[in-house]
């Protein structure tokens, strides 16, 4: 048994980590990149949406690489994600691979779903092991959250573009390697001392953005172009919401208890989307306000094309930025987009918000 996963955001890291820990074989996808997408792309139906695409042909990468054990997720969501892993399986194998697909039911099942998958995939560990497994898992993509958290302050206010990039592109190789909390301690505390280094601009004042929308396209630098990273080096500090820790959390932990999450969210959407409609829709609107009320000068929100749930946020945001005056810019990724279309939009909104600063400085 050779095991792999889909290179998405940082969830490559805690589970590279298991896999060593537990002397089980695993390749590790390799990074998306333009022939992952292009893998995807040859194999999907054209309207599915980009997520799809990317993690088919980083499958497909990976079996080329000896994998033969696929691990995914699955579920009964409103939107595609429901079925991703059901259609990758039939289309991987109307391809000509052999392999064994072992999927995990994160709606339904949470944490206890992933004890049991692990519990397939880790046959020489116990119980008492996979939990442990999972709390360390846990606390290296906390690490991870907290080490990505501090790119978004520190970019916008760097001297020298570039270097803030560089030490946390280093940081997933650096965190999978420390199998015990006191080296996970060790080699985050290293990486911060790394960025404090780094000289900063004392006068910089950045504008503030959200960045919303849907989770894979938020988090997958691939996917968005290495958005934040622009943003930074155009002075612009970005606050999201999405992370992997932060989801892992929420999704196999407080929703499993019945407890549920991110209710000031919630409230603050109700007027204009009262029910779940799977997907990010909710978050997208109800932070689009509560980033308003705090101050923030603009949102981008990102959406794969034919994403239901964003689509849904998408044509219900004008009401929004109306009542709330916020602006917003709504960029949709698939395979066709180009950088430089991207950064030309995402230049002339930086200006609109500078604008609406000095406007509002002037006015006060
Ligand atoms: S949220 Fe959107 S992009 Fe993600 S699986 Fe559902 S439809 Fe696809």
């Amino acid at each position: 048994m050779i095991v792999t996963f889909p290179h998405a955001g940082q969830a490559w890291v805690p589970l590279s980590t298991l896999f060593a820990k537990a002397g089980v074989e695993c390749v590790v996808a390799p990074p998306f990149s333009k022939q992952t997408l292009s893998l995807g792309v040859k194999h999907s139906p054209e309207w599915v949406c980009l997520p799809f695409k990317l993690n088919l042909g980083n499958f497909i990468e990976a079996m080329d690489m000896g994998a033969d054990t696929l691990a995914y997720v699955s579920g009964a969501g409103l939107c595609r994600l429901g079925y991703y892993a059901k259609v990758s399986e039939e289309i991987l194998r109307d391809a000509g691979y052999q392999f064994e697909m072992v999927t995990f039911d994160w709606q339904e099942k949470g944490a206890f779903g992933l004890a049991e998958v692990l519990r397939k995939l880790l046959p020489n560990r116990s119980w008492p092991q996979i939990v442990g497994d999972i709390r360390f898992g846990l606390s290296q993509l906390a690490a991870m959250d907290d080490l990505e958290r501090e790119t978004h302050r520190l970019r916008p206010r760097e001297v020298k573009p570039g270097e803030v990039s560089r030490i946390w592109r280093s940081a997933g190789e650096r965190v999978a390697k420390a199998w015990t909390y006191k080296e996970l301690k060790r080699v985050k505390a290293e990486i911060m001392d790394e960025y404090n280094q780094v000289p900063l601009d004392p006068d910089a004042q950045p504008l503030r953005l959200g960045l919303l929308g849907e989770f894979f396209t938020v988090i997958e630098p691939f996917c968005n172009m290495d958005l934040e990273d622009m943003l930074g080096r155009m002075g612009v500090e970005v606050k999201r919401h999405a992370f992997f820790g932060n989801w892992a959390k929420t999704w196999l932990f407080l929703e499993t208890l019945g407890l549920s999450h991110d209710q000031q969210v919630k409230k603050a959407a109700a007027p204009y989307l009262s029910r779940d409609v799977s997907g990010d829709a909710i978050q997208t609107l109800g932070e689009t306000i509560l980033h308003q009320k705090e101050g923030y000068d603009g949102i981008i929100h990102l959406l794969p094309l034919t994403c239901m749930p964003e689509i849904i946020a998408q044509s219900i945001m004008p009401t929004v930025t109306r009542d709330y005056e916020i602006p917003v810019l709504s960029v949709v990724l698939d395979e066709q987009m180009g950088r430089a279309g991207l950064v030309t939009r995402v230049e002339a909104f930086v200006d609109l918000m500078q604008r609406r600063r000095a406007l509002k400085h002037r006015a006060s």
